[in-house]
């Protein structure tokens, strides 16, 4: 089974492109999403974070403290301790998932492909590209998020020039380019590739 990693930065479009792939029919997984259901049903990762965040990681319903780990996310050595707890864990469940499925490839899209090792758990890489301005206008239309938050995540994030260097295939998600034209081709592309595996 050819397993394909799709990122990108904010508001590049990571989303929408994976859903015209799931239109294709390609079986998707999402790691943000698998991570948000780990923190609330893995009870060895809770006790991993209280060990190593404090009881604050959880409140007092013993709900997942979004704030809290925000605030971890920007100081770099908490940052990788995080993703060494938690990554392996959505390895694993992509692992098992995969195993599930019958396409001939399947995609999993991760906001940190690179950044959290995943690019090591897909034997192809796609980045999703859209010019600076465009996404910050998406994601404050989306979000209602100000500008200044928005850049503040953009200068967290790897540089779409170091991305485009890492990746096996690029999408560009302007307003110019066809993306459904482009996600077709790629299908195509990635199918005959599936053929090897
Ligand atoms: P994040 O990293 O925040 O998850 P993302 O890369 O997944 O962002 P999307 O959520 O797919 O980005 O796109 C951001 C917003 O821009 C969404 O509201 C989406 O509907 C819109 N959008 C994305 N691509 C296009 C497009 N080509 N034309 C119009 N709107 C678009």
């Amino acid at each position: 089974m050819l397993k394909v990693g799709i990122t990108g930065g904010i508001g590049s479009g990571k989303t929408w492109v994976c859903r015209i792939f799931q239109h294709l029919g390609v079986p998707l997984f999402e790691a943000d999403l698998e991570v948000k259901k780990l923190y609330s049903s893995d009870k060895d990762l809770k006790t991993e974070l209280i060990r190593n965040f404090g009881q604050e990681s959880y409140d007092e319903n013993g709900a997942f403290n979004t704030s809290f780990f925000r605030s971890i996310l920007k100081d770099e050595t908490k940052r990788s301790i995080l993703n060494n707890i938690v990554h392996p864990r959505v390895f694993e469940r992509f692992e098992s998932w995969s195993l599930e499925q019958t396409a001939p490839y399947v995609i999993k899209e991760a906001a940190i492909l690179f950044e959290s090792g995943a690019d090591r758990t897909v034997h192809k890489t796609i980045g999703v590209f859209a010019p600076i301005e465009t996404r910050i206008n998406r994601v404050i239309e989306r979000d209602n998020r100000s500008r200044t938050a928005v850049l503040d995540i953009i200068k967290m994030q790897m540089s779409d020039e170091e991305l485009r260097k890492r990746v096996d295939y690029t999408i560009t998600n302007d307003n110019e380019n066809s993306v459904i034209k482009q996600v077709r081709d790629l299908h195509q592309v990635l199918i005959n590739e599936a053929r090897h595996f």
